[in-house]
């Protein structure tokens, strides 16, 4: 067993884990990152549509407000205040590492309209925003010489809970399952987005979510899980993501009777409201029976007017994936849409300096996250279009200055070979057992169930069902049957070990929708409908116990500047 030693861990090489490792390897620190794919498949690179400034810092306060109003007044606004200020200087540092934004005809960093904005704010590069911005900073990170832990799966989180202190993970080589320890002062989460366990969704395969799981696993806490973003504009079928920049650019959605329906719905804003007001005035179309098509379970996107010169120029990336998946041609045609589970709000709560909640008002120590597995919260109970590679970038940075000042002060705990008990004991028993489920046959049953019982709409009754139906999952997940039993490249093994991790944060997203009586951002009850904030204006922290049962207490909101007001677009 190779027991490898660092100052820092991270776990993530996407633009947050990144941004963190940068600041790190600047300051003399031993570190690695580990990463399940290679860092430029990381799910930051398909982000299309752009990422948030304020470039002229005069209106800095607009988009902090835009965001505040944007999550419904869930948002933690002290946050909020340092996402929204060090967002240019963020846009700048990305473009001198390299990125290269489209610009105007002046030279300027061109802006375009997202939703919830009251102003174009969105830098983009075409529609290949997260590509330019990931690409530019890995080259960095591997010019300051970053080491790279690639295709390694991090299985196991080392926590010592008396002393509520990290020190590393255990991971397993996917190529060899070898099983090795990486011990560290720190330990930094940078894993990424979690939508994967919806069967419509618009996430990369390795969406799964483990680095959540793991921590549920040590008794800690997740925050606000049960705010699942749905993006409008999914493909139908697929839910593979058309970016919010084509509504940006002047598409126009339609139902099957022709009509510009986002008129009832935010008269103002029309398609360029909110993604959960939008995507309920989607599915609220199809299910009042006025979706297209033989089975009229899809909206129409319209982006024809825009013609194929702006099209190609502007949203080349769109053009290809609605060529290459539903052989369209959208500078002619109208593209079938629905709505489609694309990022989460919750996750691993933190301070406003990247530290780990250990529970409602503890920090744990040596224990740091960052980007979309993190709960800040700066997206409160929905997040803008835009204000997340913003994320990754503004707190990934934090988080690697916060380690670099924590360092000092922190101490190793020494890893023992024994540390790896846990990950070795759980893949044994998957590929021992010999039971007669297929990984495959669960996770689909996981996935349909939780669109149709957790989805858009949820209420008492379909979430009491899905609640039943995750442990039910669970049980016969321990008698699940891997057709492959090798050690080499085995994926189904890995799939195995996401499964383990979807089923885990899955219960902790329906708890948490469960309790929450009111309707909030993403978060929508047919029972409850309104907003409660008499009830509701606070956090959920769930943790999971024994035998798969969850636990919620409730931590308030931080409110500056800007008391909670009935949300309109
Ligand atoms: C299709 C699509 C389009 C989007 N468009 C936009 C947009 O235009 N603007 C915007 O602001 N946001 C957009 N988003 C959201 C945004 O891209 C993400 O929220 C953000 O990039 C997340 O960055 P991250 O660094 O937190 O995680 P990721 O980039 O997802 O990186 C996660 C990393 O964790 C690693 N990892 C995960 N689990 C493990 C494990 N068990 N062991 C080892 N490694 C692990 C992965 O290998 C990966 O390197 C989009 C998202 C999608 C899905």
């Amino acid at each position: 067993m190779n027991i490898y030693t660092y100052d820092v861990v991270i776990i993530g090489a996407g633009l947050a884990g990144l941004s963190a490792a940068i600041e790190i390897k600047k300051a003399g620190l031993k570190t690695c990152v580990i990463t399940k794919l290679h860092p430029l498949r990381s799910h930051s690179g398909a982000a299309q549509g752009g990422i948030n400034a304020a470039l002229s810092e005069a209106n800095t306060k607009a988009h902090e407000f835009d965001t505040i109003k944007g999550g419904d007044y869930l948002g933690d606004q002290d946050a909020i205040e340092t996402l929204c200020e060090k967002a240019p200087e963020t846009i700048r540092r990305l473009e001198r590492m390299g990125a290269v934004f489209s610009r105007n005809e002046d030279g300027s960093i061109a802006q375009r309209a997202f939703g919830g904005q009251s102003e174009p704010r969105a830098c983009y590069a075409k529609d290949r925003t997260g590509l330019t911005c990931l690409q530019t900073i890995y080259e960095q990170a591997d010019r300051l010489g970053v080491e790279f832990v690639e295709e390694w799966f991090a299985g196991d989180l080392l926590y010592d809970p008396l002393k509520r202190k990290a020190y590393g993970v255990a991971a397993m080589k996917l190529a060899t399952s070898e099983i090795a320890i990486f011990n560290a002062k720190a330990t930094l989460f940078a894993t990424g987005g979690y939508a994967r366990c919806y069967a419509i969704n618009s996430n990369a395969h390795a969406n799964t979510g483990d680095g959540l799981s793991l921590f549920l696993r040590k008794g800690l806490p997740l925050e606000d899980m049960e705010f699942v973003q749905f993006h409008p504009s999914g493909l139908a079928g697929s839910g593979i993501l058309i970016s919010e920049a084509a509504r940006g650019e002047g598409g126009k959605l339609y139902n099957a009777l022709n009509e510009r329906f986002m008129e009832k719905y935010a008269p103002e804003k029309l398609e360029l409201a909110p993604r959960d007001v939008v995507s309920r005035a989607i599915e609220r179309e199809i299910n009042e029976g006025r979706g297209a098509g033989e089975d009229k379970d899809f909206i129409w996107l319209d982006l024809t007017h825009l013609g194929k010169e702006i099209i190609l120029n502007k949203l080349p990336e769109l053009f290809d994936l609605a060529k290459s998946f539903l052989g369209l041609d959208m500078s002619v045609d109208r593209i079938p849409i629905r709505a489609t589970a694309h990022y989460s709000m919750g996750g691993i709560p933190t301070d406003n300096f990247c530290r780990v909640k250990a529970s409602i008002g503890e920090i744990a120590s040596g224990l740091y996250a960052a980007g979309e597995c993190a709960c800040v919260s700066v997206h409160g109970a929905n997040r803008l279009g835009a204000n997340s590679l913003l994320e990754a970038a503004v707190f990934g940075k934090i988080a690697g200055e916060t380690i670099v000042s924590d360092a000092p002060k922190l101490e190793l705990i020494r890893a023992e070979e024994s540390d790896a008990d846990t990950l070795l004991k759980e893949t044994q028993k998957l590929l021992r057992s010999n039971g007669e489920q297929s990984v495959a046959s669960l996770r689909a049953e996981l996935q349909n169930s939780m669109t149709k019982n957790a989805g858009v709409f949820r209420d008492r009754d379909s979430l009491e069902k899905q609640a039943e139906l995750i442990n039910d999952l669970r049980r016969r997940f321990s008698r699940v049957r891997l057709s492959d039993k090798s050690a080499i490249f085995n994926t189904e093994l890995q799939e195995a070990l996401e499964l383990g991790h979807m089923l885990d944060y899955s219960a902790v997203i329906v708890a948490g929708a469960l309790s929450r009586k009111e309707s909030r951002g993403g978060h929508y009850r047919t029972d409850f409908t309104q907003r409660n904030d008499d009830g509701f204006l606070r956090h959920t922290f769930g943790y999971l116990c024994d035998r798969g049962e969850t636990r919620l207490e409730y931590s308030p909101v931080t409110i500056g500047d800007y008391k909670p007001q009935e949300r309109k677009y």
